[in-house]
Order: C-alpha cells, then sequence, then structure tokens
C-alpha cells in the first residue's frame, strides 16, 4: 500500500510541487544576537556541562541553531505567504492533520556571543502521495539557511507529514472509542471460551502440573506439550501496579491504575483494577474477579478492591 496514489484528484501533486523552492521567509532577524544567558538557560535545561560553552571563548551549542531563529510569544513578523498557501491546498485536498516527523540540522561554523542572526526559509520539498500508519499524505520539508553577521553558519531543515487521518473500524459503533482487540489465536482461544462463561481458566501441564498464565503451547517448567485448565477461584492481590497519565488513548481514560494481579493460586496477570481510585490501589491489596462489559462484543476479566482492603 506504501505510496500508492489511488484517491487523490488530478493534478495535486503537481500543484504542490509548484512549491518546490518558494520561499517562506527571507532575511529575517533573530529576536537576539547570540548571547550568554540564552547559552547558559539552554545547557541548564539540557544537562551540558561542555566547558566549550562557558567562558570569555564560549561558542554556542550547535543544536541551538533554530533557537536563535525562534518566534517566540509574540510570533514571527514577515513571513511570506507560501507556507500558508500551501497548507489551505493540502487541507483543502483532504490532509487536515500535521505532525512532525523529523529535523535534521547542518554546521558549518561555531556561533559566538555576539553573532547577530538572520535566516531565510524556503519549501525544499513536497513527497508524493505516501500512506503511512497515521494515515495517507505528503511529506513537507522546509529548509531554514541560518547567518552570523551575513555569512552561512548552518542549516535546519523540518519535515512534518499533513494527511488525511486513517479511518479506525470501530466493531462498537459510535461514541466512545473501542477498546483494542485482544489477539486470538489458537493458543489462546480456550481462555477467550472461558471469559465468555465468566471462567477465569488457567493452563495446567498434565506432566507436571505446573499452572502457568498467560496461555501457552508449552510448559516452561518441563517443555510438555500437554495440557488442562483449572478454574480460577478468582481471589487475589496487587502484586504490582502503575497508574497511566500518559499518553492518552481514546478507548480509555487516564489517569488510571494497571494491576499486575497475583491470583490466588500463583500465577499472575496484567489487568484493570476497579472499585477504588487509581491513587488508593496498593500492592499487596486484595482484589476479587469480576467480568466488565467492555463492548457488545467483549467481557473482559478485572478484578474489584475488596471490601475493606483499601487503606
Ligand atoms: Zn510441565
Amino acid at each position: 500500500m506504501a505510496g500508492e496514489r489511488d484517491g487523490e484528484g488530478g493534478g495535486v501533486y503537481e500543484e504542490l510541487r509548484t512549491f518546490e523552492g518558494r520561499t517562506a521567509a527571507t532575511a529575517l532577524d533573530g529576536k537576539d544576537p547570540v548571547n550568554v544567558p540564552m547559552i547558559r538557560h539552554w545547557c541548564e535545561a539540557m544537562g551540558d556541562t561542555n566547558p566549550a560553552y562557558e567562558g570569555p571563548d564560549a561558542i554556542a551549542p550547535p543544536t541551538m541553531l533554530q533557537a536563535w531563529t525562534m518566534g517566540g510569544l509574540s510570533g514571527y513578523e514577515g513571513r511570506s505567504p507560501a507556507h500558508d498557501e500551501l497548507f489551505a491546498l493540502l487541507d483543502g485536498a483532504g490532509y487536515t492533520s500535521v505532525v512532525a516527523t523529523d529535523c535534521e540540522q547542518e554546521y558549518l561554523r561555531p556561533l559566538r556571543p555576539g553573532d547577530a542572526i538572520t535566516y531565510d526559509s524556503v519549501i525544499e520539498s513536497v513527497s508524493p502521495l505516501k500512506t503511512t500508519k497515521l494515515g495517507t499524505g505528503h511529506f513537507v520539508t522546509t529548509r531554514m539557511d541560518v547567518r552570523a553577521d551575513g555569512e552561512l553558519a548552518g542549516t535546519h531543515r523540518f519535515r512534518i507529514l499533513k494527511y488525511a487521518p486513517a479511518q479506525r473500524s470501530s466493531p462498537s459503533g459510535k461514541g466512545r472509542k473501542a477498546r483494542p482487540r485482544p489477539v486470538v489465536n489458537r493458543d489462546n482461544a480456550g481462555f477467550w471460551n472461558g471469559v465468555a462463561q465468566h471462567k477465569l481458566l488457567v493452563q495446567r501441564c498434565t506432566d507436571c502440573a505446573t499452572l502457568r498464565f498467560p496461555w501457552l503451547p508449552g510448559c516452561n517448567a518441563c517443555g510438555g506439550q500437554e495440557w488442562d485448565t483449572v478454574e480460577a477461584s478468582g481471589e487475589g492481590t496487587v502484586f504490582s501496579y502503575v497508574v497511566m497519565h500518559h499518553p492518552p488513548f481514546p478507548a480509555f481514560d487516564p489517569p488510571y491504575a494497571v494491576g499486575l494481579i497475583e491470583l490466588a493460586e500463583g500465577v499472575r496477570m496484567v489487568s484493570n483494577v476497579i472499585g477504588v481510585p487509581y491513587d488508593k490501589v496498593r500492592i499487596g491489596l486484595p482484589v476479587r474477579l469480576e467480568f466488565l462489559r467492555a463492548d457488545e462484543e467483549w467481557e473482559l476479566p478485572v478484578f474489584r478492591a475488596a471490601e475493606g482492603g483499601v487503606a
């Protein structure tokens, strides 16, 4: 599928390509000359203690290149309309989302306190239509040439993808996004069949009787391939947990706790801990199995904090 061009109206790419080489900004001035306080703040923020960035012969960290061109909260002045026109064209063609993908810098000479910064920006390239996991769209590369006292000191290439978000199938229909589907295969189908009957089934090796979870084709203890199942009692304790704050995911509502539950039978499984605020989940908290209807198709085993178990 990568690079397929279906679905894009004729002539869009040809029109986009006319932007290649167009100026996005000419001879703009950096808001401040290269200066010691900004260098010091950068080094503190980055934890960079390189002595080259201190003292009377200090140079600026090369990776600060873009910092000298930034508009700050008051923004930029004097930009040419090419960039806005290109974005309007991409928006109009349905590529309404944007994500920064990478940046690339080249350093030609060190910047020193006192250097006056000017820069130009050009739309260097617009890619043919590409299909990515995020969706289909065009990569746009902008190149900024940074000059110190009129001399080219470095270049900064910045690439974004302007794309139409991929349509995600949503088996549960409208509203809240569906939870991710578990992968059900021959090795674990028995587990999900059990869940459908409100049973939490743990595999047991019929050679050495070792219990195992999650479901696997063979026994880690003896290598045996034969197994049967035991139904878990549903009693357990929180063995460990994390609280998820980031990244956000549409099917979930952070912050929430993800628990590693140790079942009374001794095996552990990852699950949700419910019936308790995320910040009250504790190691050792007694929990009990329940089945939560996640959507029309799926019920999931989750664990509810036992009455009186929360400190
Ligand atoms: Zn075994």
